[in-house]
């Protein structure tokens, strides 16, 4: 074993994908920075497949990079959950923290499963008990009317997945580096042969997006959803959506903002015909929001920066004219 990676660590899983690894590693290996400093122990980014380039995660906070070399070009996560697992045995972390992407979702609680140990999906928030020195780790729970914070005192790993875009990005200190353990994989088949990966979305992420127009059941028919996806784009921005008009097949899932959609932070974020229900607000962490609304005491009002009390329609009429169409 090396002397650069002890058990007892804190480690974060580094998903690749979009041609590099995926922002919320970064967004992961900030806090894992903040939580090991309580823990008394050293960060760990975790990958397999290719460490190439794997060294510049010491900028984000990383102390060590363990990658796990395999075969397979985009290894599934099936192969993935193999290749971790035989790292987490070899190397005994005491907590790993993985993005709770589409992928991520996928592959935690296959690897929670091998492993024998408890995963908490979804974390909003994370930190260190001062006494036990356990992980905190804290989601909405009863749809979202309270937030338990979980620990797990008896088995290790402690698992846990976060949501992009739930913590910042740091700044990079251009100046870290790190070491980078490479593994070789035990040989894994998987059941699973990738045909074809198919963007949903129509090929547009809600969670990178500067400017979101965000459409729910007060929007008043696929006239104004046009006119809304028209002013989006004019702001350089996206359409997103509550979830009643998901589920109503209006838009698609990849454009839900929410606890069971996903978490944005847009700079603007125009609601338009949103109530404000707790579980879609759990998604918006939005620096501006403009609300729209026909309702004075609409909660989402309580959230908006600028209160806008009128028609849906009207609003964005008026605003397409101002703008220009
Ligand atoms: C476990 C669980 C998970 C959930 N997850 C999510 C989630 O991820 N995302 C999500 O969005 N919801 C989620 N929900 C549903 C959530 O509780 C709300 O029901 C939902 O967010 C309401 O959507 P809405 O604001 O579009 O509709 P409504 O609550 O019906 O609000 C419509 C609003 O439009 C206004 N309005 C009506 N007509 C006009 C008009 N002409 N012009 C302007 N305003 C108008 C009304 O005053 C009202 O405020 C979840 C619920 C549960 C139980």
């Amino acid at each position: 074993m090396t002397d650069t990676i002890r058990p007892g660590g804190l480690w974060v899983y580094c998903e690749r994908g979009g041609g590099g690894v995926r922002p919320v590693a970064f967004e992961l290996l900030g806090q894992a920075a903040r939580l090991a400093k309580a823990m008394g122990c050293p960060v760990t980014a975790a990958l397999v497949g290719n460490p190439e380039g794997a060294e510049s995660l010491a900028r984000y906070g990383a102390d060590a990079v363990l990658c796990a070399a395999c075969d397979a070009d985009q290894p599934d996560e099936l192969v993935q959950a193999g290749a971790l697992a035989a790292l987490v045995e070899k190397y005994r972390p005491a907590a790993l923290l993985l993005g709770a992407t589409a992928f991520g979702r996928s592959l935690a609680p296959r690897l929670a499963a091998r492993l024998n140990t408890g995963l908490t999906a979804d974390c909003t928030g994370l930190d260190v008990d001062p006494e036990t020195g356990l992980l905190l780790q804290t989601r909405p729970a009863f749809g979202g009317n309270l937030m338990a914070t979980i620990v797990c005192p008896d088995r290790r790993p402690q698992m846990a997945t976060v949501r992009p875009k739930v913590f910042p990005v740091p700044a990079p200190d251009m100046t870290r580096s790190c070491p980078v353990i490479v593994e070789q994989s035990p040989a894994a088949e998987s059941a699973v042969e990738l045909i074809e990966r198919i963007a949903s979305g129509g090929g547009v992420n809600i969670g990178d997006a500067d400017v979101l127009v965000s459409v729910g059941q007060g929007i008043g028919g696929a006239e104004n959803i046009a006119l809304a996806e028209k002013l989006a784009k004019k702001l350089g921005g996206a359409l997103s959506a509550s979830r009643p008009l998901v589920d109503a097949g209006a838009l698609p899932y990849a454009r839900q903002v929410g606890q069971t959609g996903k978490t944005v932070s847009p700079r603007l974020y125009i609601a338009l015909g949103i109530s404000g229900a707790i579980q879609h607000m759990a998604g918006v962490a939005a620096q501006t929001i403009v609300a729209v609304n026909t309702d004075p005491d609409a909660p989402i009002f309580r959230y908006a920066q600028y209160a806008v009390r009128c028609d849906c329609g009207a609003f964005l009429r008026e605003m397409m004219e101002r703008i220009g169409n």
